[in-house]
């Protein structure tokens, strides 16, 4: 008999291919008259057809999103908004749309309806972390939970298959770290399971086939199911180093998870003997998942070296103090000796080891 508390968010999903043509109602659904969109420069063109299909309502649009959220960003973007008379925020793109969305939702009090286009789960989640003077500040609030979520596949065929590797190994984290969170339920469970089960074959099948439309389909479920993931638990290890060595070396945020979640899984692996069955299972390997995923990011052509996304070898012993100070709750202890072997490994893209 375990005991768990499992707490449903309210929050509204749509899924599917051509769902974006439901934009409007569910603004309407909302309540809302006045929506200011937002995405990243790169996006720019979805933002305007975004604002073509609602009509009226779009108020404007502010193609000024960044990574990390900064705060002055978020102040110059909700000065424009009010001007404009928004009540309402859209985000259409990646983490860092959805990032200033929710930056200024929660600032607000407006609804957000976010439209996805990558897998970093962001739109499940309410954690919203922003930059200000060099420093990362991450928080949780309930209120920081988009309302309205639109899945609309076919925006993601846009999505280079680098970014479809390394976003869906961002997503895979997830699921793997809530599997063993200490706030786990079976709810949490299934979804994990189900998220790791469906990334690894689509994105194979990607490379394969660029268009493959089933494919595509399967990739965005497995990243809703592990953002909720994300948003329902308590991180470990591998998102204590990918917060440490994102914050402290500004590595590329996808990519870094990319690279670590082998070397995490590995360590891990001798403390969670059911849990990494089940994980063996979901990813459908024999082996030790850490070495097996390894080889499966290195053959699908993702990132296996810290030292190619920008991390330099002499800021290893400054991320291991920081990594093992107070550390995310973990399966491992991870203590200083063992963590400075993992991230040698991970810097120079040895082969994960499990111990
Ligand atoms: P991103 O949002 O920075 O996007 C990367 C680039 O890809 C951008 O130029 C973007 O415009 C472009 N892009 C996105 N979708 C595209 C598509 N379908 N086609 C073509 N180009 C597209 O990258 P990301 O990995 O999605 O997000 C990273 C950010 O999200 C980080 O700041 C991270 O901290 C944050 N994040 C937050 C949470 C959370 O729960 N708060 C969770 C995950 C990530």
């Amino acid at each position: 008999m375990i005991d768990f508390i499992h707490q449903f968010k309210a929050q509204r999903v749509l899924f599917g291919s051509g769902v974006l043509d439901r934009v409007a109602d569910e603004l309407a659904a909302l309540a809302v008259k006045r929506t200011v969109i937002l995405t990243t420069p790169e996006q720019v063109q979805s933002g305007e057809a975004i604002a073509r299909r609602i009509g009226t309502p779009a108020v404007g649009h502010l193609p000024v999103a960044r990574m990390h959220t900064p705060v002055e960003i978020t102040t110059d973007a909700m000065a424009t908004a009010r001007a404009l008379g928004a009540d309402s925020v859209l985000s259409i793109g990646g983490g860092s749309t959805i990032g200033l969305g929710k930056a200024l939702s929660i600032r607000t009090g407006w609804p957000h309806l976010t439209i996805p286009t990558t897998y970093s789960g962001s739109e499940m989640t309410p954690i919203l972390g922003e930059t200000e003077g060099g420093q990362k500040t991450t928080r949780r609030d309930d209120a920081i939970l988009p309302a309205t979520v639109i899945y609309d596949v076919d925006l993601t065929r846009t999505l280079p298959q680098a970014a479809r590797i390394t976003s869906g190994m961002n997503a895979l984290a997830h699921a793997v770290e809530a599997l063993y969170a200490p706030d786990a339920t079976p709810v949490i469970d299934l979804m994990a399971v189900e998220g790791i089960r469906l990334m690894l074959p689509a994105l194979t099948r990607l490379g394969e086939l660029s268009g493959d439309g089933q494919a595509l389909a399967d990739l965005f479920r497995g990243a809703w199911l592990c953002g909720a993931c994300l948003g329902a638990t308590t991180m470990g290890l591998h998102h204590k180093l990918a917060h440490v060595l994102g914050g402290s070396f500004d590595l590329p945020h996808a990519e870094l998870h990319t690279v670590l979640i082998p070397h995490v899984l590995a360590f891990n692996a001798s403390s969670i003997p059911d849990i990494d069955r089940r994980i063996r299972m979901a990813l459908g390997c024999d082996a030790e998942p850490g070495g097996f995923l390894f080889d499966q990011i290195a053959a699908l052509g993702g990132p296996t070296r810290l030292k190619d996304i920008g991390m330099p070898e002499e800021g290893i012993a400054r991320a291991v103090v920081q990594a093992t100070a107070n550390p995310y709750a973990n399966p491992r202890t991870p203590d200083a000796i063992a963590i400075e072997a993992l991230l040698r490994r991970a810097w120079g893209g040895d082969r994960p080891v499990a111990e």
